[in-house]
């Protein structure tokens, strides 16, 4: 029996979860596993129920469970309240923290029916599979940060801090995931110009005597995003600093089409929480018109690094590359498919696991 947090969020976030789950309960039907799904409340929802855009009861739930799922928070409706009880700072950045989620896994895979929906030649990106790694908890966006009034006006400073712990960590993330899949990882610095750069080349290098079997390449970031649209496939493992990490794992999101594609993982704690990239679409909100795969993605994501239930998740990704073949939702359809819903969707990929 496996515990699982589910957290809908806001906007869309209630209806795309709602087919990740029924698809996790085909998988389970197929294989025999047994899922336990308890849902909770988080960002706006949370915020207007009891007034916390992340309360103890949820927290709690995701420390008692094996993994978290969820949907997306935020929305107009909660822009002007006080930053702290806003739903994304107030709940995502507390949340990863808290279940000490320090690295972001965003994969960028193209499904072969996608093809033509990236902006980028077909030859270009056919068969590309790339994994961002991004550190998710430390410098920049965690460092000292100051405003000073001096004469003339202000200095402004953002602190860049990581410790040797911090960048092993997440390097060897790095390096048993590559292990995995194609054994080569690219680690994505500024080393010409930023010391914190220079030390952590020092440190994945000599990491990487640990890992014999994994070639391992240093770029700067710079060349790395004109890489990225120039010649993709040439990455496996991606692996990078926070904020080179958050640019980077967008652009090359958007490699493969849609943004309601795109699943994600934090990982590094006990319990790893598994997201959509995208956010809460609140325009498209109970119109049943989103596309629920990037979440069902997510639930893949969850079965594989969270349950250790690879079968699941390979039957999920098959599933899905199946029905792309006939049936799209509106942010991918294309002449000769046939519309379908939000729920319509998940009913196909979970008819599809079922049959398979
Ligand atoms: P968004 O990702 O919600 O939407 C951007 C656009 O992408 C949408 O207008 C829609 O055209 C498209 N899109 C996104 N998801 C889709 C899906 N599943 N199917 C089809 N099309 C989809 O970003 P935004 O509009 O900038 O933000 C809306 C709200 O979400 C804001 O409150 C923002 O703060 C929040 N947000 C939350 C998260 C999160 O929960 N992790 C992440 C990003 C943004």
């Amino acid at each position: 029996m496996y515990n699982i947090a589910v957290l809908p969020g806001d906007g869309i976030g209630p209806e795309i979860v709602e087919e990740a789950i029924k698809v996790l309960k085909a998988v389970g039907k197929r294989f025999g596993y047994e899922f336990n799904f308890t849902e909770a409340l988080v960002g706006g929802a949370a915020y207007d129920a009891v007034g916390h855009p992340l309360p103890q009861e949820t927290l709690d739930l995701c420390f008692n469970s094996d993994a978290v799922l969820l949907g997306a928070v935020g929305g107009d409706k909660w822009d002007n309240l006080p930053s702290h009880l806003r739903p994304e700072v107030g709940a995502l950045l507390p949340l990863r923290k808290k279940l000490g989620l320090f690295a972001n896994l965003r994969p960028a895979v193209i499904f072969p029916a996608l093809v033509n929906a990236s902006t980028l030649k077909p030859e270009v990106v056919e068969g590309l599979d790339i994994m961002v790694v991004r550190e998710l908890t430390g410098g920049l966006y965690f460092g000292e940060k100051k405003k000073e009034e001096i004469p003339g006006g202000y200095r402004v400073v953002d602190t860049l801090v990581y410790t040797t712990e911090e960048i092993v960590r997440v390097a060897r993330l790095a390096f048993d995931l590559a292990g995995k899949r194609r054994k080569k990882v690219t680690l994505v610095d500024k080393a010409n110009v930023l010391e914190s750069s220079r030390y952590w080349r020092e440190v994945v290098t000599e990491l990487a005597g640990e890992y014999p079997d994994i070639e391992l390449d240093c770029l700067y970031v710079d060349n790395a995003a004109m890489q990225l649209v120039k010649n993709p496939k040439q990455f496996d493992v991606l692996l990078t600093e926070n904020m080179f990490g958050d640019i980077l794992s967008d652009q090359a999101s958007q490699l493969t089409g849609s943004l309601g594609m795109l699943a994600s993982a934090s990982l590094g704690g006990k319990i790893g929480l598994y997201e959509p990239s995208h956010g809460s679409a609140p325009k498209y909100a109970g119109l049943k018109r989103a596309n629920p795969i990037a979440t069902i993605m997510s639930g893949a994501m969850l079965l594989r690094y969270s349950l250790n239930l690879e079968n699941g998740a390979r039957a999920i990704e098959e599933a899905i590359t199946e029905v792309l073949n006939k049936y799209r939702t509106k942010d991918i359809m294309e002449e000769g498919k046939q519309l379908v819903s939000t729920d319509e969707m998940g009913d196909r990929i979970a008819g599809q696991i079922l049959a398979g």
